[in-house]
């Protein structure tokens, strides 16, 4: 299938490195127009651009905190003024506060609930009205399989996950009806700075109970991404795609 996104202006939220940075890639390379926020990793966001114009592609550095709701409105105005409306919204920006929930600190809850399900609402709240009126429009939620199973150590991360893919639901049905479509894609353990903390005999030790006996790549995860942003997934909505090498079917 050959997929293009015909210059159309898409928004990647935690665009600059990980599952983000290879979104933001293929987006590109499918014709799309990438704007992209980044909160703190400058020299990662530049690079990124740089390599994109390199292979012919565009996309474009924006700081923005998506918990930061005037930060949000103000760089969608900007994308808005200076690249045109988005028409294609993933929310991939992410952050995990591990923890047992016994010792869970609120601020480790509040911390994960505000950048991942928070944010999302913050970021498509200020997208929402460009879809509406264009009667076109793509939403893709990056959730996990944490939110789909749950996960040792992970109450406030699987929560915020569990949430979005319920965010994704109800948003599907409100927005069905006026060309937007909304899904969730949910990927399993992949290798970025996310798990690369995790120790190396842990690491071991999840590849074993993986079906596929690896981690995935970013790079595995931005196909299911880019296709659902695609024309051709026009009558899918409300689906949650899951990239998990076959732990959780
Ligand atoms: P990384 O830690 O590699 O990257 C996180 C990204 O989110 C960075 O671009 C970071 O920006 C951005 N970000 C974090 N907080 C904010 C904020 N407040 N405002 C704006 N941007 C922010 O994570 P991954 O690439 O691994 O994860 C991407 C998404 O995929 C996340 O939602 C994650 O939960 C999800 N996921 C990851 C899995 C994995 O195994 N890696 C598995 C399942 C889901 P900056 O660099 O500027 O800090």
């Amino acid at each position: 299938m050959n997929i293009q996104l015909n210059n159309k202006v898409c928004l990647v939220t935690g665009g600059d490195r990980g599952i983000g940075r290879s979104i933001v890639q293929s987006l590109a390379a499918s014709g799309g127009v990438v704007a992209f926020f980044y909160r703190t990793h400058e020299d990662f966001a530049g690079e990124l651009e740089k390599e994109v114009a390199a292979t012919g592609g565009r996309a474009r550095a924006f700081q923005a905190d998506v918990t930061d709701e005037a930060a949000v409105g103000e760089a969608v105005r900007t994308i808005h003024d200076e690249m045109g409306p988005i028409e294609i919204l993933i929310n991939n920006a992410g952050v995990n506060r591990d923890r047992s929930f016994a010792k869970m600190t609120t601020e480790e809850w509040d911390d994960v609930i505000a950048v991942n399900l928070r944010g999302t609402f913050l970021v498509t709240k200020a997208v929402l009205p460009n879809l509406i009126e264009a009667g076109w429009g793509r939403i893709v939620n990056i959730s996990s399989i944490v939110g789909q199973r749950g996960n040792f150590g992970q109450a406030n991360y699987a929560a915020s996950k569990a949430g979005l893919l319920g965010m994704t639901k109800a948003l599907a049905v409100e927005l069905a009806g006026k060309g937007v479509t909304v899904n969730a894609v949910a990927p399993g353990f992949i290798e970025t700075d996310m798990t690369a903390g995790i120790p190396e005999e842990v690491t071991q030790k999840i590849a074993a109970t993986i079906p596929a006996r690896r981690f995935g790549k970013p790079e595995e995860v931005a196909p299911a991404v880019v296709f659902l942003a695609s024309e051709q997934a026009s009558y899918i909505t409300g689906h949650v795609f899951s990239v998990n090498g076959g732990l959780y079917l």
